[in-house]
């Protein structure tokens, strides 16, 4: 495994335990100062990345910071990409899959997420991912314990094999754990954060147009994703059996 820091079990769950009584600038200044580079934040501009960035900037911290591309995103959320590289001056880096739809379209089957979202899913999320992550020691990301049931015992630093084909792990490290959606929204209110124009049409989770829409008040956050699927993630952070499989 290509660590720079090698934790045991028991030093993992005392380090996350530590990580998750300070801040999250804490978790993120530990990430670079042990893992420089070799660390980064993935975001889908979601409101918990986006108070990742706001630490990494306010801190000094210049941690990478990427996006999955998948090619469907919504023209607003393309938007919000360039806002935020301009706000918080940085690039984004955009991460493409290995086919455009067009081609997917072709090879697989026109508007696969229709018919096959699992597959459409692991060939314009789940594969890329896995590449970029094969580049890194630490994958930093916005998870929230109260998105949903998927993600109520994600702990602040866990060991992740990001790839059930090969035998290769890094660290996922999830600052965001403990914050509820309204402090999340606070913060971004408190600091002007721009944020995903959708928002203001009743949108919550935002991700590719053909399998997002608005939910209604009371429903959970991520409800809005794959209507009419029994599917809840994408699997970049869950591991899809096709992974496997295919
Ligand atoms: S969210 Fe929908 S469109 Fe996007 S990759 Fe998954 S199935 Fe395809």
């Amino acid at each position: 495994m290509a660590f720079t820091l090698t934790l045991t079990e028991d030093e993992r769950r005392t380090l996350s335990d530590r990580l998750e009584q300070g801040t999250v600038t804490d978790s993120l200044r530990w990430a670079w100062e042990n893992f420089g580079q070799r660390a980064a934040i993935g975001t889908s501009f979601q409101g918990a990345g986006l108070v990742m960035l706001h630490h990494a900037r306010e801190a000094g911290i210049p941690l990478p910071v990427f996006t999955l591309d998948t090619g469907l995103l919504f023209p607003e959320t393309l938007d919000l990409k360039r806002r935020l590289e301009d706000f918080f001056g940085i690039t984004i880096e955009a991460v493409t899959p290995e086919k455009t739809v067009e081609e997917q379209s072709a090879e697989e089957s026109p508007e696969l997420w229709n018919t096959r979202p699992d597959l459409c899913c692991y060939l314009r999320k789940v594969a890329p991912l896995q590449n970029r992550l094969s580049t890194l020691d630490v994958w930093i990301t916005g998870v929230r314990r109260q998105q949903a049931e998927t993600r109520e015992n994600v702990s602040v630093l866990e060991l992740y094999q990001f790839d059930p084909l090969r035998d290769e792990y890094i660290y996922k490290l999830n600052p965001m754990a403990a914050w509820s959606r309204d402090k999340v929204q606070e913060f971004l209110k408190r600091h002007d954060i721009p944020q995903n124009a959708l928002l203001s049409q009743g949108y919550r989770s935002i991700g590719c147009w053909p399998c997002t829409r608005p939910v209604a008040e009371g429903e959970n956050e991520r409800a809005g994703r794959w209507t009419g699927f029994d599917k809840k993630e994408c699997g970049i952070h869950t591991f899809l059996p096709m992974a496997v499989t295919r």
